[in-house]
């Protein structure tokens, strides 16, 4: 991660392509675009990429998140279970659908703690939100199992975590719905742009038409389409499609590379005693784009972004100050700053943001350091970087 690294004469190509024959529009313009239907091969590939029937390209990862429980009915009312450790998309892309964001506490793998996901059930929620963050996932059996229980959806926020697999399956295809962002610091990066994928045949047909304002896209006149139900506008335009198309070819070379890095580092700082590191669960392997570790405690763990900085090694976080990554910082959604009107059922929905506390969460992501993995290192600098990492955290210690 990030893909931009590594542009080069492939996004070339599928551009030009693009500007050549003038059509940015995914859809229709048959006659003027010279057989390139960039949106339609990058789905392909990546059902190819993904061992999935179905991908609906859409205009971003927060989108995709819309998209997805839009599509199985989630909306109004409705409580989506999500971690504390996401990015702010997650309750946005649920608030837009008018339903409640209902946080619950992480564990070990950075990922939802099944137990929280269970206490938190009441007979409005509709689906449990998995996001894999930093390239590593959730216990997926038992948040499975908790969702066939209770008759819920799952949904995976992979949109970090592409590359990344469990049991041999990729991630994002574990749950009914899965997403993906390929925005501009994405391992795949199209500038702006996201997938919503399914096996769902039925999640897919409503994907198809809810991302173009609810046209059915039957036959080849555009203008004679019909509108089953209302839509949006989610579309992913050719220019970025085209770019995404040049970068899924190179995935599997640029999750390599991410696992050469990441091992390189992960082997260094396992000769430190104190550090200790995320939990994978059994089954999984991690797609590798961040080196995640915990520190025995916060105060060590700002210390040791203040020395990594000193050492030289950019690009590590502590997210517990973070505005964008967790609850702590959210005041905007804690006092509901809203520039519009919202619904009595989602504020009230939202009250227990005034109270409960999220200890358990604290407890990981204040020990927790987020690191990183570049695409465009090479080996030697790798090696160069984990000296430096070593030096830096055991000056703290
Ligand atoms: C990037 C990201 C998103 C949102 O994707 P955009 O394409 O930027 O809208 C959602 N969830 C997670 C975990 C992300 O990292």
């Amino acid at each position: 991660m990030p893909g931009f690294e590594l542009f080069g004469d492939l996004e070339r190509k599928q551009v030009n392509d693009v500007l050549d024959n003038g059509v940015l529009m995914r859809y229709g313009f048959d006659g003027m675009r010279k057989g390139h239907w960039k949106a339609k091969e990058l789905e392909s590939a990546l059902e190819d990429a993904f061992q999935t029937n179905y991908v609906q390209l859409v205009s971003s990862g927060t989108a995709a998140v819309s998209v997805a429980l839009g599509v199985a009915g989630v909306g109004a009312g409705d409580e989506v279970i999500m971690p504390t450790f996401t990015f702010v998309a997650s309750f946005e892309a649920i608030m837009a659908l008018g339903a409640i964001p209902v946080l619950v506490d992480i564990d070990d793998t950075l990922a939802l703690n099944p137990e929280a996901v269970e206490e938190a059930i009441t007979p409005k929620t509709k689906a449990v939100m998995v996001v894999q963050m930093c390239g590593s996932m959730g216990d997926m059996t038992a948040l499975k199992n908790i969702c066939d229980k209770h008759n819920l959806l799952l949904v995976e926020d992979a949109c970090q975590a592409i590359g990344g697999t469990y049991n041999g399956k990729p991630l994002g295809s574990i749950g009914d719905l899965g997403c993906f962002s390929f925005d501009f610091v994405k391992t795949i990066t199209c500038g702006e742009g996201g997938a919503v994928i399914t096996n769902n045949e039925e999640y897919y047909i409503n994907a198809d038409h809810f991302s173009d304002h609810g046209h059915d896209h039957v036959g080849n006149d555009r203008g004679a389409e019909t509108h089953p139900f209302l839509g949006y506008n989610f579309r992913i335009s050719e220019l970025h499609a085209a770019v995404g198309l040049a970068q899924v070819k190179r995935l599997p070379e640029f999750i390599d590379i991410q696992k050469r890095n990441f091992k390189i580092l992960r082997d260094a700082l396992s000769d430190i005693p104190e550090v200790t590191f995320r939990t994978v669960p059994d089954g999984g392997e991690e797609s590798a784009a961040f080196l995640n570790f915990f520190l025995p405690d916060l105060e060590t763990s700002r210390e040791v972004i203040k020395s990594l900085a000193a050492h030289g090694v950019d690009a590590c976080w502590n997210y517990y100050d973070n505005n964008w990554h967790y609850i702590r910082k959210w005041e905007h959604l804690k006092e509901l700053k809203s520039l519009f009107p919202i619904t009595k059922e989602v504020k009230e929905g939202l009250k227990y943001l005034e109270t409960k506390t999220f200890e358990k969460s604290d407890y990981f992501i204040a020990r927790n350091i987020s690191c990183l993995i570049k695409l465009s290192w090479t080996e030697a600098e790798v090696k160069e970087r984990a000296s430096k990492m070593v030096k830096a955290i055991k000056a703290c210690l």
